[in-house]
């Protein structure tokens, strides 16, 4: 199989291969990023999606049921007897009309992919299951990442249900929620909290996984947007194939908008679809590198070359300044994005757009999905955030379909959920107050009763 998959440069102009078994990650000639590249000619591919539906007769057989491998004919790097599966990407795609209506969306517009169903209750999952084959099939021993939680408790997942493999988790002191570091410390991850932020734990991550010659599934690793890009299959999937107008979806380290491009550039090059959706990526206002290189100054991926002067430009303003990420948002509180080259590529492909949100914004976003019947994490409800506001600016029409990616669980992070709600003052200011939050628009507050059966029964016929 390996002339079929390799890896490339992804910069049109160097386009240095690379093994299929490279696990440095980066381009020997130039430095770049590297793509999962396939030689599609010599490769059995599907006539059309439709192809894929025969797979859901099929669910006793593993790599069928996971809802990323039976999408692996548009993935073909990894034989099937070494693929790591734990059932991954079972996952919904709802339509949310309570939810259009507080973004000014007509109903039966507006649909929420909910990630949160992963076994470890993030898309995390979807990539992590094909960056650990591949781990498999380079016979890894140990694998590494950095993690604001989710990469982490994902990548201890995997290792503790298949005891093939250790996990190393680097964390920034202080940073992680426990719903995340719970999942770390009980899937027996080695948990390495380093005193620094995300940035930090990033850069020290590489240096140690060279030195160590540990497998490194942070999402510069290629392999892991291989296997994200079954998030926008299964959105596929649900709307029987349709390409919706857009997607909306929260920007981090761009893992996820680069993993949507590269599916949506295939998709449209295999000739399966007529036309890619375009993507809306969504930064936190506290960690908006994005959007600020890609709106304000103009950053493009301008086929392959992008401006590294401007980026240099305000990456070291960032550096002088000493310009911390700063949201409670923690899952996209990353001010140097890894993918950026490949969202710049995704978005010139998508017709994408980049905008910001304030952590207010999010969590009343947040309340309305959960309203709605869907728990997120306040990083997941950019994208609802996003989409209103994308409307309201006229850039999307309320008459167009947009999905947004609910990339993570409630019960990731519950800490800002309770204070978000909570009737007390202190407990509100404590993690929302002094992160500029002023007030929680739909806060649903828990009634105060004395321990009274008549009082009781009072409020309850008061208030239900
Ligand atoms: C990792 C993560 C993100 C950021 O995704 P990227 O692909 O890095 O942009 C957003 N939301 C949640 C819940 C995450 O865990
Ligand atoms: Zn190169």
């Amino acid at each position: 199989m390996s002339d079929l998959a390799f890896q490339r440069c992804i910069h049109p102009h160097c386009g240095t291969t690379v093994d299929l078994a490279d696990t440095s990650f980066h381009c020997p000639k130039c430095g770049g990023l590297l793509d999962v590249a396939y030689d599609w000619n010599r490769l059995p591919v599907p006539t059309s999606l439709k192809h894929f539906e025969a797979k859901w007769s099929n669910r006793t057989h593993p790599l069928d049921f996971s809802g990323v491998w039976r999408f692996r004919e548009l993935f073909p790097f990894a034989p099937d007897e070494k693929i790591m599966t734990i059932g991954e990407g079972q996952t919904l795609c709802q339509r949310a009309d309570s939810v259009a209506a507080y973004c000014g969306m007509k109903p039966g517009t507006t649909y929420l992919q909910y990630e949160g169903m992963n076994p470890s209750g993030s898309f995390k999952d979807n990539g992590m299951t094909a960056a650990f084959t591949h781990a498999q099939m380079v016979g890894a021993r140990r694998a590494a990442c950095a993690s604001t939680g989710n990469t982490s408790a994902s990548l201890a997942i995997y290792c503790a249900a298949s005891q093939l493999m250790r996990a190393v988790i680097f964390i920034g002191s202080g940073k992680i929620s426990y719903g995340k570091l719970s999942q770390a410390l009980e899937h027996g991850a080695l948990t390495v909290q380093i005193a620094g932020d995300f940035d930090d734990a990033l850069r020290r991550v590489q240096e140690v996984s060279r030195q160590l010659g540990i497998y490194l599934v942070n999402s510069i690793n290629p392999f892991r947007l291989e296997g994200q890009k079954s998030v926008m299959l299964r959105v596929l999937e649900a709307l029987r194939w349709e390409v919706p107008d857009w997607i909306v979806v929260p920007g981090g380290n761009l893992g996820n908008s680069s993993a949507f491009g590269k599916a949506f550039i295939e998709l449209t090059e295999l000739g399966l679809i007529a036309k890619p959706p375009r993507i809306a990526v969504i930064n936190a206002a506290g960690a908006d590198t994005f959007y600020q290189l890609y709106e304000r100054n103009g950053v493009r991926w301008n086929g392959g070359q992008p401006d590294d002067r401007k980026i240099g430009v305000y990456m070291k303003y960032l550096d002088d300044a000493d310009k911390r990420a700063d949201t409670l948002a923690s899952a996209i509180e990353i001010n140097r994005p890894v993918n950026l080259p490949k969202a710049l590529r995704a978005l010139e492909r998508c017709g994408g757009v980049v905008r910001e949100v304030t952590d207010a914004e999010m969590l009343d976003a947040k309340a309305k999905i959960g309203a709605g019947g869907l728990g997120c994490e306040p990083a997941s409800a950019a994208s609802v955030a996003g989409l209103q506001k994308l409307v309201r600016e006229g850039v999307i029409d309320p008459g167009e379909r947009a999905v947004c990616i609910l990339t993570a669980h409630l019960l990731k992070d519950p800490t800002a959920t309770v204070a978000y709600h909570s009737s007390d003052p202190k407990t509100f200011d404590d993690v929302l107050g002094k992160r500029g939050v002023r007030r929680a628009n739909f806060a649903n507050r828990a009634v105060q009763v004395p321990n009274d059966l008549t009082a009781i029964v009072q409020a309850i016929e008061l208030y239900a």
